[in-house]
């Protein structure tokens, strides 16, 4: 059983609600109460009986108040296990108070880096020391120890001490002590900011970007440089252990280090390339794919996805979602194709297989994942100008057991194949998505355009004479029926997008007339 708290620590910057709080410790449950300087003066100015923290270290405050709690004699009575007998004797045996109550919080670095003209030197004065090292230790020891570092804090004390005899009870404690460590964290990430703010004030600055990233995210690669030479990067990641199949996992195992563009075409190819079970390959250009196709060999497989559009397919990034044998290999090194790629990832190769690829070319860059299970997890982070942007993963969405078919000829089973196919590869391109398919190979793809119709002129255009007795995908539904008649008069016979327009009976009539047949998935695949 924890006693009551007979000795409280003040030490405050933002003095709001401290009298009262104080007053109230101090006169209804008898607290001692000692407090640094200016929170000491606060009190005594009030009228209330307070120590002034030298007492307790028998130290003068010094260095203009950078030390100011830093001592043994506050440590060990905030870090002492009340139920550990040797800790206890040790306090007895140095006369050392035991702290029940620690009420801190922080001088205000974040409100003075913010005020115009505010130089370095304020800025380091405003990095708070001893603060957040005594919140720390109090919040370590939350087992006896109670941390008030908001001043909205004070009344579910005074209400808890009210209702338990003069004690706070563990799961407050708890409450406060994960309070508080969120509020260093947070500080500490302000600090950092403001360092590397200051940092690249400077053009020539070629300083690596911070090692940890709030809320978690470690440097694991520095990078030469960003999206282009003159942006600054690095790659870092999130992924606890028992680390799961993702690029900011994968091996590389040949070839030049991988560059910022390298890793975001991976990450997408990788993550279009996992959505099928059937051995998969998928070539990816700048973020969106130019080719995929499901084979019963992956071989083949590959030479479909190079062949649905091999002009963009130079230089891509290939990603296969089975192990790359002996047969892919030789595909991919075809000498007759004179085939030129960045890099490739799967989840292994065999043998003999990246032994060739190894001796290929010096530079292409070959990556493997470990075997793949289930798609991309954890949140979705985008920073825009001044905040973040946080939502969870366009995954599990489909159900394609609903999907409903709006239109009077209903799809045959092949159509029914293609374009399931093509709905998931839709998914992975960029807003306005139209993706055209001839069974399970993409022969056309019209991607981030910003009118729909446009992306479908592109994905026909791209097709060229595939797109007769193709199937289209559409990310999200016909604002018009003239993505209809385009598709018709390229030949393509059944149509699946999400559905929900105002004009959706305009497209179902406008099916009717061409002989489409039109799915309807009730899932919208924007992707921005
Ligand atoms: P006061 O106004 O009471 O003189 O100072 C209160 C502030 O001092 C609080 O914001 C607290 O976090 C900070 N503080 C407490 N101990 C120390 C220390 O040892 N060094 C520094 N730099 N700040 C401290």
């Amino acid at each position: 059983m924890l006693r009551p708290i007979r000795r409280a620590l003040l030490s405050v910057s933002d003095k709001t609600g401290l009298v009262d709080f104080a007053r109230e410790l101090s006169t209804k449950y008898g607290v001692e109460l000692i407090a640094t300087g200016g929170t000491r003066k606060a009190l005594a100015d009030a009228g209330l009986p307070v120590k002034d923290i030298s007492e307790l270290t028998k130290f003068p405050e010094i260095l203009d108040g950078r030390v100011k709690t830093l001592h043994p004699a506050i440590y060990a009575g905030l870090l002492a296990k009340r139920d550990k007998s040797e800790h206890m004797q040790t306090l007895a045996e140095h006369a050392l108070p035991e702290i029940d109550l620690v009420v801190c919080n922080l001088y205000p670095f974040e409100k003075t880096v913010a005020k115009e003209g505010v130089t370095e030197a304020e800025a380091i004065e405003n990095i708070d020391i001893g603060g957040p090292c005594m919140v720390r230790a109090a919040a370590k020891n939350f087992a006896s120890v109670a941390i008030a570092t908001v001043p909205a804090q004070f009344a579910d004390i005074l209400t808890e001490l009210a209702t338990q005899n003069g004690q706070t009870t563990r799961d407050l404690r708890f409450k406060l002590a994960s309070a508080a460590f969120s509020l260093i964290a947070a500080y500490d990430h302000a600090i950092a900011t403001y360092f590397l703010h200051q940092q690249s004030k400077s053009p020539n600055d070629k300083t690596p970007l911070p090692v940890h990233l709030h809320p978690g995210f470690k440097n694991i690669q520095p990078l030469r440089y960003g999206e282009n030479p003159h942006q600054q990067a690095a790659f870092y990641s999130d992924v606890p252990e028992p680390a799961r199949p993702c690029v900011a996992t994968a091996e590389q195992l040949h070839g030049k280090e991988l560059s910022y563009n390298n890793i975001l075409d991976l990450d997408s190819a990788l993550n279009l390339a996992r959505e099928f079970a059937a051995p998969a390959c998928v070539v990816v250009k700048h973020n969106n794919p130019c080719g995929a196709a499901t084979s019963g060999k992956l071989a083949d497989a590959f030479l479909k996805a190079w062949d649905g559009d091999p002009l963009s397919a130079f230089g891509g990034i290939i990603a296969f979602n089975q192990t790359v044998d002996v047969d892919t290999a030789a595909a991919i090194m075809d000498p007759k194709a004179k085939r030129f790629v960045e890099c490739v990832i799967a989840p292994d190769y065999e043998p003999h297989a990246l032994e060739a690829l190894k001796k290929w070319k010096e530079n292409v860059r070959f990556l493997k994942t470990g075997p793949l299970s289930g798609g991309p997890q954890g949140l979705d982070y985008r920073r825009v100008d001044g905040g973040l942007l946080v939502q969870t993963r366009d995954t599990g969405a489909d159900k394609p057991d609903a999907w409903k078919c709006v239109t009077d000829r209903k799809p045959t089973e092949d159509e029914w194949h293609a374009l399931h196919f093509a709905w998931f590869v839709c998914k992975h391109v960029k807003s306005n998505a139209i993706v055209l398919a001839k069974g399970a190979q993409v022969v056309g793809v019209g991607a981030g355009q910003m009118s729909r119709v446009v992306s479908v002129e592109i994905a026909v255009k791209k097709a060229g004479e595939h797109a007769k007795g193709s199937v289209l995908a559409s990310d999200a539904f016909f604002p018009f029926p003239d993505n209809v008649h385009a598709a018709a008069a390229a030949g393509v016979t059944a149509v699946i997008q999400p559905g929900g327009s105002v004009k959706d009976a305009d497209s179902i009539a406008a099916c009717n007339q061409h002989g489409i047949t039109m799915l309807f998935t009730g899932v919208r695949h924007f992707r921005h």
